[in-house]
C-alpha cells in the first residue's frame, strides 16, 4: 500500500477544491498538499450536469474567485463556460499537477499524538487503496451525492413507455427535437431546463406540485460592460463584485425585514412579463417567503417568454399515475409525453460520504457543531467549505480557504501544530443549512449543527464574514491551539524558516 505525506490534503477538485488549492499556492508556497478527486475531471458540479441549457444562478462576478477576474462578458454563464474557468484556473496555478483523480476517500483517522491524519482512498481505476498523511485535511466535496439524483416515488412509473430522465445524468443520445416534454420539478434546475428544452421540444410543460419565486435578470451586467471599455479586467473587477455582494445583500435583507413587499414586486415582475390573464398566483406565487428557499432566476425572463409565446406551459397540480403514454394528475388532466424529466432535486451528503475518527472514536456529524461555518467541534486541524445559501457559493468558499491559510501561517508562527475547535457552552443548536428545500430537510439530521452566537453561528452575510474571517481574530474562547506530543522535526518548525516539508 503506497503511503505518503503532504501538510494538507484537499478533497474535492470542483469549484471549492481548485480555489482552495490556489490559495494555498499564492499564500503558503512553502505547503506540499494534493487534491484527491473521486471523478475522472476538473470542475465538480461544472463537469457533472450536461442537460441542456445548463447555467448558473447567480452572477459569475460573486460566482467567480476573488483573485481570478471573470473576463466572460455573460454575467450567468452557461455550464460549459464556468467548467473552462475552473479549469483554467487550475491550470494557470499549476493546482492540476496535484489533483490525484479517480481517488475517491473514504476515511479519515486524526492521531493526536502525532497531529496526523491517515486518509484513505480508492482508485476506482486500479481496484486498489491508497493511503495518504497530511498535517490539514481541508474537504471541497461539495453538499450532494453525485452518483445519484433525488427521485420520489413517481406512482405507477413503471408503466409509462417513453423516456425518463433525471438531469444529474442527462443521456447524450437524448435529442428532444419536436417532442413532448414534461419537466417534473420547479427548482432552479426546472427552471433552466424549460426554456432550453422549448426551443427544439413540440412543448415543454413545467408540472409543480407548488410554485417557487422566478425573478428575470439581465444575462449581462451594464456596469461590467461599461467599465470593462474603460478599465483592465484586474481593476473592474472587484468593482462588479462588490456592486453584486452588495445588491444580492440588500434584496436578501429586505426579503427577510420586509417579506410581503418583496412578495408583492415579485408578483408584480412576474406578471408584467406574462401574458395578459395569466394566472400569476397559482403559479408564481408561493405560499412561503421569499429567501425560505433560493430565488431562481430566469436570465432575460427566458421561462416568462418561453410562456408566453406558448411553446412552454406551466401546470400546478399533483401526480395521480403514470400511465403508459405519460402523467394523470389529480385534477383528472392527462399530459402526455415522450419524455419525463424528473427535476426533483439532490440528494445531501455530508463530506462526500466520508468517515472522520478522532483517537479511534467515530465523530457523528451530526452531533457536531460547526466553528465559523468551516470546522467542526472537537474535531482537529479540519475543514471543510459549505457556500453560502443567499449568495454565490464562492464568495463563502474564497473566505474558508483564506481563514486556512491564516490558520497554518499561525500555527508555523507559534511553533504549534494543532488547531481543534471546542464546542459552544450551552444554547440552542439549529441545522447548519437553514433554507426549507425539500432536499435540506430530508437529511438535516445528519448535518452538523450550527449554534446561537459566534463562532458557532452562521451569519449567510459576506461583509460580515470578510470582517471575521479575513481580519478578525484567530484566537477566542472556541478554539485551542498546541502542539503535538510527538510531532516530527520537519512539524517543529523553527518559525523564522517555515520550510516545506513532505513529499507532494
Ligand atoms: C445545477 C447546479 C447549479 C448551481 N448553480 C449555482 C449558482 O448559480 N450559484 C451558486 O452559488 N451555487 C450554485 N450551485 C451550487 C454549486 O454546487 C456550487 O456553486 C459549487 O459548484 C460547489 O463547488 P464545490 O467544489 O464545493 O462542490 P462540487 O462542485 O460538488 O465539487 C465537489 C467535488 O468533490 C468531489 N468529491 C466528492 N466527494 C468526494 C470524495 N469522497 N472523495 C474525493 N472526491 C470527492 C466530487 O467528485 C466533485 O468533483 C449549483 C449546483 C447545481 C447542482
Amino acid at each position: 500500500m503506497a503511503c505518503e505525506h503532504v501538510d494538507v490534503l484537499i478533497v474535492g477538485a470542483g469549484l471549492s477544491g481548485v480555489g482552495a488549492a490556489c490559495h494555498l499556492r499564492r499564500t503558503c508556497p512553502d505547503k506540499t498538499y494534493a487534491v484527491l478527486e473521486a471523478r475522472d475531471a476538473i470542475g465538480g458540479t461544472w463537469d457533472l450536469f450536461r442537460y441542456p441549457g445548463v447555467r448558473s444562478d447567480s452572477d459569475m462576478f460573486t460566482l467567480g474567485y476573488s483573485f481570478k477576474p471573470w473576463t466572460n462578458p455573460r454575467a450567468i454563464a452557461d455550464g460549459e463556460s464556468i467548467r473552462a474557468y475552473v479549469r483554467d484556473t487550475a491550470h494557470e496555478y499549476g493546482v492540476d499537477r496535484h489533483i490525484r483523480f479517480h481517488h475517491r476517500v473514504l476515511a479519515a483517522r486524526w492521531d493526536s499524538a502525532t497531529a496526523r491524519w491517515t486518509v484513505r482512498a480508492h482508485r476506482d481505476d486500479t481496484g486498489e487503496d491508497v493511503t495518504v498523511t497530511c498535517g490539514f485535511l481541508f474537504v471541497c466535496s461539495g453538499y450532494y451525492r453525485y452518483d445519484a439524483g433525488y427521485t420520489p416515488d413517481l406512482p405507477g412509473v413503471d408503466s409509462y413507455t417513453g423516456r425518463l430522465v433525471h438531469p444529474q445524468h442527462w443521456p447524450a443520445d437524448l435529442d428532444h427535437t419536436g417532442a413532448r416534454v414534461v419537466v417534473v420539478g420547479s427548482g432552479a434546475t426546472a427552471v433552466t431546463l424549460v426554456p432550453a428544452l422549448a426551443r427544439r421540444a413540440a412543448h415543454v410543460t413545467m408540472l409543480q406540485r407548488s410554485p417557487t419565486y422566478v425573478i428575470a435578470l439581465p444575462s449581462r451586467d451594464v456596469l461590467a460592460d461599461a467599465l470593462r471599455r474603460w478599465l483592465p479586467a484586474k481593476a473592474a473587477y472587484p468593482v462588479v463584485r462588490w456592486k453584486n455582494v452588495l445588491l444580492g445583500t440588500a434584496n436578501f435583507q429586505l426579503s427577510r425585514r420586509a417579506p410581503t413587499l418583496v412578495k408583492r414586486f415579485l408578483r408584480r415582475a412576474a406578471a408584467g412579463r406574462l401574458p395578459a390573464g395569466y394566472d400569476v398566483d397559482r403559479h408564481f406565487s408561493p405560499r412561503y417567503d421569499p429567501w425560505d428557499q433560493r430565488l431562481c432566476v430566469a436570465p432575460d425572463g427566458d421561462l416568462f417568454a418561453a410562456v408566453g409565446t406558448g411553446r412552454a406551459d406551466v401546470v400546478t397540480d399533483r401526480i395521480d399515475t403514470f400511465t403508459p403514454t405519460g402523467i394523470r394528475l389529480a385534477s383528472g388532466v392527462e399530459l402526455t409525453a415522450d419524455v419525463v424529466v424528473t427535476a426533483t432535486g439532490l440528494d445531501l451528503l455530508a463530506l462526500g460520504g466520508m468517515t472522520l475518527t478522532v483517537d479511534g472514536r467515530d465523530v457523528d456529524l451530526g452531533a457536531t457543531v460547526a466553528y465559523k461555518g468551516m470546522m467542526l467541534s472537537q474535531v482537529p486541524n479540519f475543514a471543510m467549505t459549505i457556500g453560502y445559501t443567499n449568495a454565490s457559493w464562492t464568495l463563502k468558499a474564497d473566505l474558508v480557504a483564506t481563514y486556512v491559510c491564516r490558520l497554518l501561517r499561525h500555527l508555523d508562527a507559534t511553533g504549534q501544530q494543532v488547531v481543534t475547535p471546542l464546542a459552544p457552552t450551552g444554547g440552542p443548536l439549529e441545522p447548519i443549512i437553514d433554507l426549507k428545500a425539500g432536499y435540506v430537510l430530508r437529511s438535516v439530521d445528519a448535518l452538523p449543527k450550527q449554534g446561537a452566537s459566534a463562532p458557532w453561528r452562521l451569519h449567510q452575510n459576506y461583509v460580515r464574514d470578510v470582517l471575521l474571517m479575513r481580519h478578525g481574530r484567530l484566537t477566542d474562547a472556541g478554539v485551542r491551539f498546541s502542539r503535538a506530543p510527538q510531532a516530527s522535526p520537519t512539524q517543529r518548525r523553527d518559525p523564522a524558516h517555515p520550510a516545506g516539508s513532505g513529499v507532494g
